[in-house]
């Protein structure tokens, strides 16, 4: 025990060493425009990846998920898992990184793809969510090798596609192959963005549905013909804002959601379309005879989603009998349960100890807003001792002008490498 303070200072000095190893790499992860959709030089992300850390000694596999939403010849959906055995028999570490990132959007003062560091920063698409942890955890690891300390077990680093699409074509089609799963795998490490100091336990539910309204076409001068299918959506909007969203707004979970606002149940309106497609050129003037909206539901761990459905659809009922006209289709797209694991875990606990070792704070622990792979690992791996934790900023995710910290990167690292320490030791 003596040794210890030691080797994590030299862990520290290993990982200070490569801080600008660090920037290079997650400049170099940008720059891959891994645009999901529609997945994107998914293929040229893992293939450097894998060359990275096959290089370090990492055995290195490719697994395709063939036939999985959007995988096609031009863009396959390729993951990467990297596996380097410790000095004996032991547990498995593995940090788990999506490759894929949202598009680009409207609003950047800089080049989204370029990798760009200004003011101690790395700003692109993706830094933050989550290229940036993923850089953090493959320096971890490299650090933890270097030591030339005789860890047992096994360290993996993957990356895998799809994350934010749900998920499917990566890490879910990997769990169900026993990717995630005892006894290859014991303890996994999420580096997704959701600040340095915390510890993430898991995530609050979703359910996705297309709601469509229907009308029938006529003449645009002459609409009392017709039957408008966006004004039959405007009355699906007006009875959420009426019966729905104050009902939700007075839900309340013992979770610990950050930000505060979504320890309430929310809705989102996706997306909306009526009438002809946006595509049609110049418009001709028609009645609208379909309108489609797609809403996205958040639960919290007290709430089950076939409730949250019914809510939904008695107000779609209530409409039918009341509104003339009014004829409608509700259509689900996904679903995903909550999900929590202990906080007295050994990587939750790893990671907290860790935390106030590097930053000389103690770990808040925090559940995530959104969904992440956290809920393959859980549901389909049936592995429950998993969190996320990395350098991003949440709230920087998917943002126009989205950064890293260079200093929470390096500081992630630590904590990454000495939690992993500690888990291999089977100290956790
Ligand atoms: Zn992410």
């Amino acid at each position: 025990m003596a040794m210890q303070p030691d080797l994590s200072d030299n862990l520290h000095r290993l990982i200070e060493g490569r801080r600008d190893e660090m920037v290079a790499l997650t400049q170099e992860l940008v720059r891959f425009p891994t645009v999901n959709p529609p997945g994107e030089g998914y293929r040229e992300c893992a293939e450097f990846i894998g060359e990275r850390l096959s290089g370090r000694g990492f055995a290195v596999e490719y697994v395709r998920a063939a036939g999985t939403p959007g995988d096609s010849d031009r863009h396959p959906r390729i993951n990467v898992i990297a596996r380097r055995a410790g000095s004996g028999p032991g547990p498995c570490v593995h940090f788990n990184s999506h490759i894929d990132v949202v598009q680009a959007g409207s609003g950047w003062s800089v080049e989204p793809f370029a990798g760009v560091v200004k003011d101690g920063r790395i700003y692109g698409r993706g830094t933050c969510d989550m290229k940036g942890g993923l850089a953090a955890s493959i320096i971890a690891a490299e650090a933890l090798i270097d030591s030339d300390e005789k860890l047992p077990g096994a360290l993996e680093i993957s990356g895998t596609v799809d994350e934010e699409s749900g998920g499917y074509g990566g890490v879910h089609y990997l769990a169900e192959r026993g990717w995630f799963s005892a006894p290859r795998v014991n303890h996994v490490i999420i580096p997704e963005p959701l600040n340095v100091d915390r510890v993430c336990i898991g995530h609050r539910g979703v359910w996705w549905a297309e709601i469509e309204t229907r009308g029938r076409q006529a003449h645009g001068s002459m609409p009392f013909l017709g039957d408008c299918a966006v004004r039959h959506m405007h009355a699906v909007i007006e009875s959420f804002e009426r019966d729905l969203y104050p009902r939700l707004a007075a839900r309340h979970t013992d979770m610990p959601v950050v930000p505060a606002g979504a320890q309430a149940s929310t809705l989102n309106i996706n997306s909306i379309h009526g009438g002809q497609p946006e595509s049609a050129g110049f418009p001709a003037p028609c009645v609208a005879d379909s309108c489609r909206m797609v809403i996205d539901r958040r639960l919290l761990i007290e709430e089950d989603i076939a409730t949250a459905k019914s809510e939904v659809r008695e107000l779609l009922e209530r409409l039918a009998a009341d509104r003339k006209g009014f004829e409608y289709s509700l259509r689900d797209i996904f679903e995903v349960k909550p999900t929590m694991s202990d906080r007295n875990g050994p990587v939750a606990r790893s990671t907290a100890a860790a935390i106030r070792q590097v930053l000389g704070r103690d770990a808040q622990f925090i559940c995530s807003p959104g969904t992440y792979d956290q809920k393959h690992i859980d549901r389909v791996g049936k592995l429950r001792d998993c969190i996320a934790y990395g350098p991003g900023i949440l709230d920087m995710a998917h943002q126009p002008d989205e950064y890293v910290v260079i200093d929470d990167m390096v500081n992630s690292a630590k904590v990454m490498a000495l939690a992993a320490r500690t888990l291999l030791l089977g100290n956790g």
